[in-house]
């Protein structure tokens, strides 16, 4: 058996981040994850572009990782509008006039992948172990063990889950979670079209189905439609040509003609919340502890924040010599991670479940919903400067 102070389960974008943290200690950290190393040292486009807040960057920054992203990957956002059904009228969220700082960025989520891999391979402290599943995993107030999938077996001071929202680590050590399946696919690709974009990204919750229109490069924009899952299956095997007139359609033209500027790719939209971020010896991050719906896009945000906070507090315990996984320590990483992740996350369920309840009194409330926010300027400050921060 293989002795870590930390063993991660999970290279994704979250569980490489926290990797990554922990380079500011010696600890001897072991990352797992079931894709082969290639897969995870060139991550293929996935269609998600994540829209990163200026903490998120700010992060990303200091973890040596955002210069290692090609600036013609990253895309300001300036402004975001929000349409319910045919009404004509818009929410926008604006940067104030004369603020040259952008709501965010966009970046794509391969190339966070890409540039936080690059990072944890140039420290010496991390141990990868790639093309590997966990088969079984306990943790006591003594020590935390996990069997891989091809027989190994690790011991750890810290077990830290970091696989996703349907977290294979959170069942083997018995941690609860509230898991809601939605029915419906989110549909991504890019697009090449004739109208400007302007840097502004549309929010469009249409009749039976929402459509996100995010601007790229100059001419390109990121197109997300939700739709039932069967309908999203019959979208992905269409031919290009086929694709390219339902979605011209779908869109409303909004976009000008359009053509196909990536694969496409396909989410089932699940929202998960894991009853408990810790146990013996052992923590949730990322999606493994808070699954969003992408649809205010804060999954990855809300991630990265929480595990930084968790590694922070390891840092600090490990400089002066004290247990790195004393309860009061993985507590405390839950009570903060539970009071930034909740109000976002039930906020957006409602939110969805308002947007996309299609009886009369539900579209006339999200009308009025729209036009008191419009009206109140603090709501819609407030909003921009969370997005900003
Ligand atoms: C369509 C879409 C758009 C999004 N847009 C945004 C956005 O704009 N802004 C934002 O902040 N967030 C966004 N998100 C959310 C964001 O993508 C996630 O929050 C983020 O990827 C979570 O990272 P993670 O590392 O926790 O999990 P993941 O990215 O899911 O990575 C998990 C890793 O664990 C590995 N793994 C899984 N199971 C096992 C196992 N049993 N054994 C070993 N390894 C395992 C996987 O191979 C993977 O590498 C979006 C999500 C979707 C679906």
């Amino acid at each position: 058996m293989t002795s870590f102070d930390i063993v991660v389960v999970g290279a994704g974008p979250v569980g490489l981040a926290f990797a990554a943290s922990l380079a500011a200690s010696d600890l001897k950290v072991a990352l797992i994850d079931r894709q082969s190393m290639a897969d995870l040292a060139q991550p293929a486009f996935d269609g998600r572009e994540i829209a990163l807040t200026h903490a998120s960057i700010k992060i990303l920054r200091e973890l040596g990782a955002w210069d290692a992203i090609p600036c013609s990957e990253k895309s300001p956002l300036f402004g975001a509008r929000v349409l319910n059904g045919s009404n004509p009228f818009a929410l926008s969220f604006d940067a104030p006039a004369g603020c040259w700082k952008p709501l965010g960025v966009l970046v794509p989520n391969h190339w966070i992948r890409n540039a936080l891999f690059s990072v944890v391979r140039t420290r010496a402290h991390a141990r990868l172990f790639a093309g590997c599943n966990v088969v079984a995993a306990q943790s006591n107030p003594r020590e935390a063990t996990v069997t891989l999938s091809d027989g190994r077996q690790l011991k750890a001071r810290l077990l830290v889950a970091a696989d996703s929202r349907l977290s294979a680590l959170r069942d083997l050590l018995h941690v609860a979670a509230e898991i809601n399946r939605l029915g419906c696919s989110m549909l991504i690709c890019r697009v090449r079209h004739e109208v400007n974009h302007h840097r502004i990204a549309t929010e469009w919750f249409d009749h039976r189905q929402t459509i996100a229109m995010l601007p790229l490069a100059e001419g390109m924009s990121s197109l997300l439609v939700t739709l039932p899952a069967n309908e999203v299956s019959r979208l992905l095997v269409m031919d290009d040509a086929a694709f390219l007139a339902e979605m011209t359609r779908r869109c409303c033209g909004r976009l000008g003609k359009m053509s196909l500027a990536s694969s496409r790719h396909a989410y089932s939209l699940v929202t998960t919340w894991a009853h408990r971020f810790w146990t013996s010896r052992a923590a949730l991050i990322g999606d493994a502890a808070v699954g969003m719906h992408p649809v205010t896009a804060h999954g990855f945000n809300i991630g990265l924040g929480g595990q930084n906070r968790l590694a922070q507090g390891i840092v600090t315990a490990w400089c002066k010599q004290s247990d790195i996984a004393d309860p009061t320590l993985l507590r405390r990483y839950e009570i903060r991670h539970r009071l930034t992740a909740a109000p976002l996350y039930h906020a957006t369920n409602m939110l969805v479940k308002l947007y996309t309840d299609e009886r009369p009194l539900a579209q006339a409330a999200r009308h009025v919903g729209l036009r008191v926010s419009q009206n109140l300027p603090f709501v819609r400050r407030g909003i921009s400067a969370f997005l900003r921060r």
